[in-house]
């Protein structure tokens, strides 16, 4: 676990403008793993310019190996584009599309089959945090994951609470680190031998500058941004603040 983990999702944004603007602008740190996200028909062009610079990741595959599901791209696609890592389980994947911690299950069995690094989102409402469940709801979404934690070669969890997606509302670095601690409780009882190489990441409104003050915290060992990595300068100081 000696590199931080830095990931963009650019969820349904960019163009291929954006693609080739951004190839060119991102630092490269020893101690750094960047990966982008783009929507996946940009994934090929973003995989011929990333060099060394960056890794390239998708933001969800299909629940299938292959078959008639329209609209569906694969795990093995996903590495043929040259894709190594897909986000999995975003609790916009889980809103919009009613993917439960079974759906999510069956994902991470094909990306970890595909030998892609699974990166598994987890977090709570607003409500459960408000009533108390919020560690209750998190080590439960990351228990369900058991198989996948103990099977992928390499896998990371991130943590998202939901309220502080895209609102612009960050988790407080004491809440952050204070869930980021129940969920390697909970990566040590499922996942015992695999836990200490798990890295846990922080996502939700992360910016260039609230992340100096995330990674202050061991416990945070990356971050999920998504609008600050749409901005390639903020993501750029992002990048750098993970190498301090
Ligand atoms: C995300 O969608 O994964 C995310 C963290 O978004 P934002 O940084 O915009 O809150």
């Amino acid at each position: 676990m000696t590199q931080r983990l830095v990931i963009a999702n650019w969820k349904m944004n960019g163009d291929l403008a954006f693609v080739e603007a951004l190839a060119s602008s991102l630092p490269s740190l020893a101690n750094v793993q960047t990966v982008i996200a783009p929507p996946a028909v940009y994934a090929l062009r973003l995989a011929e310019l990333a060099q060394e610079v960056f890794k390239v990741g998708l933001q969800d595959v299909g629940r299938h190996e292959s078959g008639a599901h329209t609209g569906e791209v694969s795990a093995a696609m996903a590495r043929d584009l040259g894709a190594s890592v897909v986000l999995v389980g975003h609790s916009e994947r889980r809103s919009e599309h009613a993917e439960d911690d079974a759906a999510v299950a069956a994902k991470c069995e094909q990306i970890t089959a595909a030998e892609l690094m699974p990166v598994i989102c987890v977090g709570e409402t607003l409500a459960e945090r408000e009533s108390g469940k919020a560690i209750d709801r998190v080590r439960a979404q990351v228990m369900a994951q058991r198989q996948c934690l103990r099977n992928a070669k390499e896998v990371a969890i991130a943590y998202e609470p939901i309220w502080a997606i895209g609102t612009g509302k960050s988790a407080t670095a004491t809440e952050a680190v204070q869930m980021h601690q129940a969920i390697r409780g909970a990566l040590e009882e499922v996942a015992p031998l695999a836990a200490p190489e798990i890295r846990i990441l922080y996502g939700g409104s992360v910016n260039a500058e609230n992340a100096p003050e995330l990674f202050a915290y061991s416990d945070i060992q990356g971050v999920l941004v998504g609008g600050a990595s749409l901005d390639t300068e903020q993501f750029a100081a992002i990048i750098r603040a993970a190498a301090n």
